[in-house]
């Protein structure tokens, strides 16, 4: 029998790349060595690109019955309102923030995999491993203290922020912690003003106080409260101290009570180089952590897991052999995280600035910008993820017609009454063109490789090839289609 991918941690990392995997008919095994999963709201947010990437799998629809949906956003100073920003992003089915703790997102996900007889082994940890050739050789402790020795073929770390996969490579987590300290809680507010479909972002001069809708009554608040040079110490918050941030950064009678979950929190900033090194792969907080602000960390980390599971499931099954094919996820995946970690860098930095002349001038060019649609437009894609391209992947063929849908490398909007694009029990690329003798030809030299018909063109004078993920490979004739899919194979 062929020996099982290794997935370490069962967070919303591990649990997607198992879901992705199982769906594929890799075999897994996933291990966690927490007794059970969280239940902390942490993550709160999934974006309409993740909840487009899970229709693949078919789930989308069960997160939404247990989500809250979130249309946008307000950011506010003490003299009024600065801008708005929209979720309800253009060509999505999914045109709003589903605002979902992460213990629900990750009970969804045990669901899923409960539902094909596919459990997390709880209590069993990574211990170390020793990379080879073929994989890795790694030891894990069960929850009687016996130690079991195995060999896999690929070991997927999503173990988070503290990864044993991450240390056991040598890799260095570069960056920073930053000097700000933060608190968070989960709370029942009484009195928002704000729609319970809308964040409300404060900026007073004391320093930032979000508010997030969880469920009907139930919101998440967070606030920064200046800074430490002691970046170990964590304060721990009370309630009534979470009110009186309350009552000063957002007044108008808002009662915080029935605390869920208080914490104190400090932001870092930090990432790997590589997402790989041999047969050895980093997903998650494993390989990048950033400021909670823009709530892109666990939907980042989602992504990662959908990008590499349709790659790794190809070669698995013989299927592909490309050798630009695996090490295209680093490439990929590493140019999002510094973007992520860019923009929530400069995210943080506008809501921590101090000192009432600079934050006179961030809150006027704020507000100047923010009645820009083309930057509105521009920060709601950024947020919502849809905006993620991978133009400078080796995955992708630049150039080719395409003024009437998107160019290579970007992501293809679903369209209405088709399934999406990587759905189905193999990955396969899409292609939209018409069903000339040639494209015809393609169907049936690389079957393997691709769904069992065209779908319709977005342009008759050329075809568009579409990954697994939905992302544009290439834009062009038949020919170019074909010598694409000829190297894929290997
Ligand atoms: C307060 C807070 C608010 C946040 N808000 C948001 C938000 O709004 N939006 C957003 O996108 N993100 C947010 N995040 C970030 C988000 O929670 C993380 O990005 C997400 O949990 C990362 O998922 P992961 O699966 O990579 O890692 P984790 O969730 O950390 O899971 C890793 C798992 O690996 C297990 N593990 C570790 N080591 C081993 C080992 N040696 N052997 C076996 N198992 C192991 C752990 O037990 C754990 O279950 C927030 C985080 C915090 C703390």
């Amino acid at each position: 029998m062929t020996e099982p991918v290794l997935i370490v941690g069962a967070g919303p990392v591990g649990l997607t790349m198992a879901a992705e995997l199982a769906r594929y008919g890799v075999p897994i095994r996933i291990i966690d060595r927490a007794a059970a999963r969280t239940d902390k709201s942490k993550a709160l947010v999934l974006w309409p690109r993740s909840l487009e990437l899970m229709d693949r799998l078919g789930c989308t629809g069960a997160f939404i019955a247990a989500g809250m949906r979130a249309t946008g956003g307000t950011i506010r100073a003490e003299k009024g309102a600065i801008g708005h920003v929209s979720f309800a992003a253009e060509g999505t089915a999914y045109p709003f923030a589903l605002m979902i703790p992460q213990s629900e997102t990750e009970r969804l996900f045990e669901d899923h995999l409960a539902a094909q007889g596919i459990q997390v082994e709880r209590q069993v940890e990574l211990l170390r491993f020793t990379p080879d050739a073929d994989g890795a050789q790694a030891t894990l402790r069960h929850p009687d203290g016996r130690e079991e020795t195995l060999h896999t073929p690929w070991l997927l770390g999503c173990d988070g922020a503290h990864s044993a996969v991450r240390r056991g490579l040598g890799m260095a987590f570069e960056g920073e912690t930053l000097p700000s300290e933060w608190v968070l809680a989960d709370v029942h507010l009484a009195n928002v003003a704000t729609p319970p479909d809308e964040l409300a972002i404060h900026w007073h001069a004391d320093g930032a106080l979000v508010l997030f809708p969880i469920s009907p009554g139930r919101w998440r608040v967070i606030a920064d409260i200046g800074e430490t040079d002691d970046t170990t110490a964590r304060h721990e918050p009370t309630l009534a101290e979470v009110q009186a941030l309350i009552d000063r950064r957002a007044p108008g009678g808002i009662v915080a009570s029935d605390p869920v979950w208080l914490s104190g929190f400090r932001i870092n900033e930090r990432k790997v180089r590589d997402y790989s090194a041999g047969r050895v792969f980093l997903a998650g907080d494993a390989a990048h952590i950033h400021s909670p602000a823009g709530g892109q960390g666990m939907n980042t980390g989602m992504q990662d897991a959908f990008n590499l599971a349709w790659k790794l499931a190809l070669v698995i099954t013989g299927k592909a052999a490309a050798p630009a094919l695996l090490p295209s996820y680093s490439i990929e995946r590493s140019a999002v995280g510094d973007m992520v970690l860019a923009n929530a860098g400069r995210m943080t930095a506008a809501a921590t600035l101090r000192g009432d002349i600079r934050q006179g001038v961030r809150n006027f060019i704020a507000s100047l910008v923010l009645q820009v649609p083309a930057v509105q437009r521009k920060i709601g894609q950024a947020m919502t993820e849809l905006a993620i391209a991978y133009p400078a992947s080796p995955l992708t063929v630049s150039g080719g017609a395409h003024t009437s849908g998107p160019a290579a490398g970007e992501r293809m909007p679903p369209r209405a009454g088709e399934p999406p694009i990587g759905a189905g029990p193999a990955p396969r690329f899409a292609i939209l063109a018409e069903n000339t003798p040639d494209i015809a030809t393609l169907f049936a030299r690389h079957a393997a490789l691709l769904e069992a018909t065209p779908r319709p063109p977005i342009n008759p004078k050329a075809a568009w090839l579409v990954r697994p993920d939905g992302y544009v490979a290439l834009v062009g004739e038949s020919a170019a289609v074909g010598a694409y899919l000829e190297r894929l194979g290997g």
